[in-house]
């Protein structure tokens, strides 16, 4: 079953002070599966400013007793959420398939992704508190008090439902805050799932609270309130730069994780297969709509041509479809606005001289389904180099020298990812050092990450503490210097 039908149809409700809640003034919006069009998978608040308000008082007024909760018992709810969390997997899985579009594989690596992140911040937490020491003067003990900040505000975007959204909302949690949730408008549904897997954990009322709805008019309201002590945003650079202006008005602490335009850069000296299989990998999973996905494939003039007769041909092999099929490489656009803003851009390449080596004219009337596109003869002044497409659409351009490559990856507003493929320790060494980016990959795709490793963006890509590591706890603390003469 790919769509439920229509009677069948649920109503999915807010989740304010432990209680499942109807908006206030009763409106809903329509969820759509992006593999068929016109499709209605379930209906969502959309919230009022209002609702907004009362989650946020709810946060308020839970977070004292909270943030008194031991740490031990905090672990314990976290434990069995993440024990919920993996006894749902399928179930989970299936849902983000239904309204994300993304292989069911990918979206049981999206699960399995968030476990692993989940489990890190669990264990990690006991670590992260307690440094006691002596101080300049024998009679004085100073130590590092970590508080935590209050009310935060998650604010995540769709292409990862449910695993942003816990790689923030666990470490919060974790450090004594109370949370206000706002998923993206296509995927609410995952959100919902995540929330009832908290209430099943036992997580007392008012710790957690879900509210749905459009971000234009109700992400503003958790910005604007100044209860909220900190905002770990998840999203485009333009709303991120919003949220950073109007959050300054209160100096709300800000966790800003933005778009990419990543490159992967292949020298001469690369072993070709691996490195065409990494932009396979990181060009296509989630039908490049992956925050660290490449887009900017950067070859050495002298492999160029056999890197990209494997890639047009590994494109050309690939079948796109209904992502719940266990066999389809790759699914649809997450909705019908992806899918507009991604046939603009190629449409753009196009005319502005690029020329299309893999790819078809999107137009499938069934759902949004893009193919594996690549253009070649790609300038720097060009949109398809320059913007972030987030779809399947790759942008290749040649080098002659290392300096050169990375001087062409660094030719960009965004500083997300990145990855070389070469054999030679010096070009990694020096790479490494010349690259503007969060994450540097030598012989690994662009996507890959690990929890212990800090995720976020240099430029603007990101601003504020990165996710994951200590930073992913550090951010949600607020740091009480303690002098004690006894
Ligand atoms: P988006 O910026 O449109 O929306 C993100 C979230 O912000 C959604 O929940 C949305 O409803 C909300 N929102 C929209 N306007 C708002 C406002 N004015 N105030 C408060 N909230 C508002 O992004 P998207 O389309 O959901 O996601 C795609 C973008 O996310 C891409 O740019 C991608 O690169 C980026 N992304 C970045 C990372 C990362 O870790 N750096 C990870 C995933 C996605």
């Amino acid at each position: 079953m790919s769509v439920v039908e229509k009677e069948k149809i649920e109503t999915f409700q807010n989740f304010v002070n432990g209680k499942w809640k109807r908006s206030r003034n009763g409106a809903t919006f329509e969820n759509e599966n992006p593999a068929v069009r016109g499709s209605n998978i379930g209906l969502f608040q959309s919230s009022t400013p209002e609702d907004v308000r009362e989650a946020i008082d709810v946060a308020h007024n839970t977070f004292r007793p909270w943030r008194r909760t031991p740490l031990a018992e905090r672990q314990q709810y976290i434990a069995e959420f993440l024990r919920l969390l993996k006894e749902s997997r399928e179930e989970l899985a299936r849902v983000v398939t239904l309204e994300n579009g993304k292989t069911i594989k990918e979206s049981r690596a999206e699960v399995d992704s968030a476990l692993v992140e989940g489990t890190y911040h669990l264990n990690q937490v006991s670590a992260f508190y307690g440094h006691i020491g002596p101080g300049s003067f024998r009679d004085i003990s100073t130590w590092v008090q970590y508080e935590p900040v209050g009310v935060v505000g998650v604010i995540s975007p769709w292409n990862f439902p449910m695993n942003v959204m816990s790689r923030k909302t666990l470490p919060a949690l974790l450090t004594g805050n109370t949370v206000v949730f706002k998923p993206a408008t296509f995927t609410p549904w995952s959100g919902v799932f995540m929330t009832q897997l908290f209430e099943r954990a036992g997580l007392p009322a008012g710790v957690f609270n879900l509210v749905t709805g459009l971000g234009s008019s109700i992400g503003n309201v958790i910005v604007d309130d100044p209860r909220v002590r900190a905002i770990t945003f998840t999203g485009s650079t333009e709303v991120g730069k919003k949220i950073q202006v109007r959050g300054s008005a209160n100096l709300t602490r800000m966790q800003l994780e933005l778009g990419g335009k990543n490159a992967i850069i292949v020298m001469d000296d690369a072993d070709i297969n691996d490195a065409v299989t990494a932009t396979v990998t990181a060009g296509f999973s989630n039908g490049g709509q992956w925050c660290t996905s490449t887009s900017r494939v950067l070859l050495h003039r002298d492999i160029a041509k056999t890197f990209l007769e494997a890639l047009v041909s590994r494109c050309e092999k690939m079948t796109v479809g209904d992502g719940i099929s266990e066999t389809v490489d790759m699914g649809p656009v997450a909705g019908p606005q992806q899918f507009e803003d991604i046939s603009k851009a190629i449409r753009q390449a196009q005319a502005d001289g690029a020329q299309m080596v893999a790819g078809a004219a999107p137009g499938d009337p069934k759902g949004y389904f893009i193919r594996p596109t690549v253009f070649t003869g790609v300038k720097t002044d060009m949109a398809v180099f320059r913007d972030e497409i987030f779809g399947p659409v790759l942008a290749v351009c040649e080098f002659g020298s290392l300096e050169e490559g990375i001087e062409l990856a660094n030719k960009s507003i965004y500083g997300l990812s990145s990855a070389m493929f070469t054999k030679s320790l010096s070009n990694a060494k020096k790479y490494i050092d010349g690259i503007e980016a969060g994450l540097a990959h030598v012989n690994i795709h662009t996507g890959y990450k690990e929890p212990s490793m800090p995720f976020g963006g240099v430029k603007q890509s990101g601003a504020g503490l990165p996710e994951n590591a200590r930073t992913g706890l550090e951010f949600f603390v607020d740091q009480k210097a303690v002098y004690i003469r006894s």
